[in-house]
């Protein structure tokens, strides 16, 4: 669960490593010029009056501390940015199905009373799961405390890093983990779910019956947990999250939108099936249209659940790799590539688009190289104004025009 990561992925940083004092001092400037000890300090006396108890914190003074290595790992890093289908294509592996599905076998019972206490069907935890830590099996090595309270100090978004710190120390506080058992990546993400140290103190249940809330070591507390979060936010016990479909060659393609529910018949009227060529039946049930990579690419109906998986990470090549996923782990064949050649996009022509897109008034967010639901929306707004086939996908084309100021 990793909000802030919006797209792509991070690969381990190659940064020199600062020295340490010198590091320190520049991130004193957001903190008025405290030291970092100074610093630590006074968070320590506000940990106190949040419910954190001297015992606690001594337990994780030790752990408590400031690594530039941290710091480095945070700022560098190459991001690149992936089309759905390179995503879905590398995380979707055939040994990731099938040990997905071996696993939803050999704890069928587990996940069956999982399903009925949150409504959460299993394929859609497991998918979670392979994806955010191959099942367990990567949580993740660097001391928690260490890389929260680091990133806590540094002034890139000290406040967010403040509030995980904070719950980190409650998670300690109830017995769920000894400071010394936390340990994942070095954004402070825990456990199998990789869920934030806040996301542990609101979500987390102990399902395994031993008292204790251990996302690290105990899947049946791990995978009840992101059923609670999901259940909490809003999944619809019952109810489908994405299917497979094939769109015409022509249609309204502005009303692909995420925004957009329209009842299955609306779909079925304008020549939209099942991916197998099945007619969708005529139904009241609504559902959005989504195309990942444009008219060309694959297409889905993503369902209201759909949105649960945009609440985990609102990455959108995430967040449909994640339910497309839960779909095969729930028996669906793997998916049909499209029905043309989809050019893929480099960082650096994304973020050209970006800055055209920002230059002509639209709100792209950040000019960062990664196609998200704001540059889409833009895109989409262009596409119709330009009279091109409105799908929300950039193609050449649209880019030369919108260069040509045309
Ligand atoms: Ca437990």
């Amino acid at each position: 669960m990793r909000r802030w990561v919006l797209a792509g992925l991070t690969v381990a940083a190659l940064l020199p490593a600062v020295q340490s004092a010198q590091a320190q001092s520049q991130n004193a400037s957001c903190h008025n010029g405290m030291s970092f000890e100074r610093w630590l300090e006074d968070f320590k006396r506000q940990a106190l009056t949040q419910g954190i108890s001297q015992r606690t914190l001594a337990a994780a003074a030790p752990l408590m501390t400031f690594d530039q290595t941290i710091v480095n790992k945070d700022r560098g890093g190459a991001v690149f940015s992936q089309t759905f289908l390179e995503f879905s294509d590398r995380m979707i592996a055939k040994y990731r199905v099938a040990s997905g599905t071996q696993k939803l076998q050999k704890q069928k019972d587990m996940f069956q009373r999982i399903e009925q206490q949150y409504g959460v069907p299993g394929p859609v935890l497991v998918a979670f799961w392979g994806l955010e830590t191959d099942f367990g099996a990567g949580i993740g090595t660097l001391p928690t405390l260490t890389s929260v309270t680091t990133l806590a100090y540094d002034c890139r978004r000290t406040e967010l890093f403040q509030t995980q710190l904070l719950a980190a120390l409650k998670i300690i506080e109830r017995g769920d983990l000894t400071p010394q058992q936390m340990v994942g990546p070095h954004a402070g993400e825990l456990g199998q779910m990789q869920f934030l140290p806040t996301h542990y103190v609101d979500y987390g249940v102990d399902f395994d019956g031993d008292g204790r809330r251990d996302l690290l070591h105990s899947s049946p507390d791990a995978l009840a947990s992101a059923a609670n979060y999901l259940s909490k936010v809003g999944w619809i016990r019952g109810q489908p999250w994405l299917e497979e479909v094939r769109v015409p060659e022509q249609m309204p393609w502005d009303q692909a939108d995420l925004t957009i529910l329209l009842p299955l018949s609306q779909w079925a009227k304008w020549g939209v099936t099942y991916a197998d060529g099945r007619p969708l039946p005529n139904d009241a049930s609504k559902a959005s249209l989504l195309l990942p990579m444009g008219r060309h690419g694959p297409a889905f109906l993503a369902y209201p659940n759909f949105r649960m998986f945009t609440e985990w990470n609102q990455s959108l090549v995430y967040s449909t790799t994640a339910a497309y996923f839960a779909t095969r782990l729930a028996g669906a064949p793997p998916i049909h590539r499209g029905n043309g050649t989809v050019a893929p996009f480099a960082m650096a022509q994304i973020k050209e688009l970006q800055a055209l897109l920002a230059r002509r008034g639209h709100d792209v967010g950040k000019v960062d190289g990664f196609l998200g639901l704001k540059s889409r929306q833009a895109v989409k707004v262009e596409q119709m104004k330009l009279g091109l086939p409105a799908d929300s996908y950039p193609t050449p084309e649209l880019v030369e025009r919108l260069r040509a100021g045309r």
